[in-house]
């Protein structure tokens, strides 16, 4: 806070009367044996969700076992397109 606001006058012994700092867990799903590549001859878990149940398509980061926004917008963005091929 000190780099960014110094210059406009920022005192921390004056201006922060305390810091609470908050935990919140951040579950990952188990991408165990059989998570990312086939096991004993089966699809996994991600390519059977990434495949449409009839008119139902399926997005969520975890299909990618990488717990991240841009995971969740990709993932998203593939089901959605699903949609769209389903409709034209
Ligand atoms: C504490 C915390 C911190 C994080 N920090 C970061 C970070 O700094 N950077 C980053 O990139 N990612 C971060 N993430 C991860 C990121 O938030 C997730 O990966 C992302 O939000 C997942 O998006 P999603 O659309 O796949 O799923 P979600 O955001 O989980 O969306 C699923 C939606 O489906 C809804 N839903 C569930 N069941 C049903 C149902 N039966 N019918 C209808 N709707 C249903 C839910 O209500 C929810 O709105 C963080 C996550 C947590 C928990």
């Amino acid at each position: 806070m000190v780099t960014l606001f110094a210059d406009a006058g920022m005192d921390p012994k004056r201006d922060i009367a305390g810091i609470v700092l908050n935990r919140w867990g951040h579950a990952y799903c188990n991408a165990g044996p059989g998570f990312y590549t086939p096991k004993d001859g089966k699809p996994t878990p991600s390519d059977l969700l990434r495949t449409p149940l009839g008119n139902l398509t399926f997005g969520h980061s975890e299909l990618n076992g990488n717990q991240h926004w841009t995971i969740a917008a990709e993932e998203g963005h593939r089901a959605a397109q699903q949609v769209v091929a389903m409709l034209t």
